[in-house]
């Protein structure tokens, strides 16, 4: 077989993804827009630039990808921007389970998932006319928070969602806490789970809302959170809670295996707050890499002393490419 190259779309966590792979001494693709590939010149890390207009080209590359001999690792913006079906069609070898996709993009169907996982959740209120207390509402399709804002009755809701007619939402209850993200990597080659990290986000405008006096938010009237995420933030957990944020992702991974053929595997991400009484929720699963692993170029604490050496989420995934090929069994980490 020739070479394997590992490609991946030029955004997100395409930085760690690429230094990961050539750390493990793989030659790397970026396929990124042209406006957008000074990171990617500037850092070294990829052996080929193949340049797009738009992140919806992308499949058109995918020839040249197979030509390539390269392994696709998806991150969020991959998903985001290109159709499920698209990616299921994809001859194109693909890291990570493709079958637990339709699980991860609805939100019905993600709530199953976790609730199936026996972890606590916010609650999910049906109607409007339901809402007994402060909701979140969210909105379908990954915008990064764009838009959610918060509700504490149906009135407050029908003013509210005025602004954003005919888009599909849901009511989740908001809970009052901190949210902290769990980064994990589901190993298929070492059958075993890796708690990878921690991160939290760094969302406009809500973390700057506590900058301003409560007179003044009053005074500005028409200043409602919003969520839009502008960066991550590295963080270390009480000790304390890490028993049960390993307990969280091997729920997630068993509850996977029940639903889709092999479960998810490679790196995911559990959304979590944490309350003033210890509770920890889980409201999200992301079932790939996630944009908080990034500070962890080249380590987190956790995966260093897992590894007794320094391990990013992308060097890891390059790792696991690397020992399904010495083992000839690739198969077992494409989807
Ligand atoms: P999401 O797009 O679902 O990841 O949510 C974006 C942000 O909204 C999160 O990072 C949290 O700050 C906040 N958030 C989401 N769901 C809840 C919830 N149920 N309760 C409190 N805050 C939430």
């Amino acid at each position: 077989m020739a070479e394997i190259k590992i490609a991946t779309l030029g955004s997100h966590s395409a930085l760690q993804i690429l230094k990961g792979a050539k750390e493990e001494g793989f030659e790397t693709i970026v396929v990124c827009r042209k406006h957008q590939v000074k990171p990617y010149k500037m850092f070294g890390v990829a052996d080929k630039i193949i340049e797009i207009n738009n992140f919806s080209d992308f499949w058109k590359t995918e020839k040249q990808l197979i030509d390539e001999n390269a392994v696709l690792v998806p991150h969020g913006t991959l998903a985001a921007y290109t159709d499920v079906d698209e990616i299921k069609k994809s001859k194109l070898m693909y890291f990570g389970s493709k079958d637990i996709l339709k699980w991860e993009v609805s939100r019905t169907k993600q709530q199953h998932w976790l609730k199936k996982a026996g972890l606590r959740q916010p609650k999910i209120f049906k109607r409007p006319e339901d809402i007994d207390r402060s909701v979140i509402v969210k909105f379908y399709g990954a915008e990064g928070g764009k838009g959610y804002f918060l509700a504490n009755s149906k009135e407050d809701f029908d003013k509210k969602i005025q602004a954003h007619k005919g888009k599909r939402y849901i009511l989740q209850e908001y809970i009052i806490g901190v949210p902290v993200y769990n980064h994990y990597f589901q190993s298929p080659m070492l059958d075993r789970l890796e708690l990878m990290g921690f991160d939290k986000r760094y969302e406009s405008n809500v973390d700057s809302l506590g900058r301003i006096s409560a007179r003044d938010q009053i005074a500005l009237k028409s200043v409602d959170p919003s969520y839009v995420i502008t960066g991550n933030i590295p963080l270390v957990v009480r000790e304390s809670f890490l028993s049960e944020a390993i307990d969280i992702g091997e729920n997630i991974v068993k509850s996977s295996q029940k639903l889709a053929k092999r479960g998810m595997f490679g790196p995911f991400c559990a959304e979590t707050i944490i309350t003033p009484e210890k509770e920890i929720f889980t409201f999200e699963v992301s079932a790939r890499i996630v944009a908080g692993t990034n500070p962890y170029i080249p380590t987190s604490p956790y995966s260093y002393m897992l590894w007794d050496e320094q391990m990013s989420t992308g060097k890891r995934i390059a790792r696991e490419i690397k020992l399904a090929i010495e083992n000839n069994e690739l198969n077992k980490v494409l989807g």
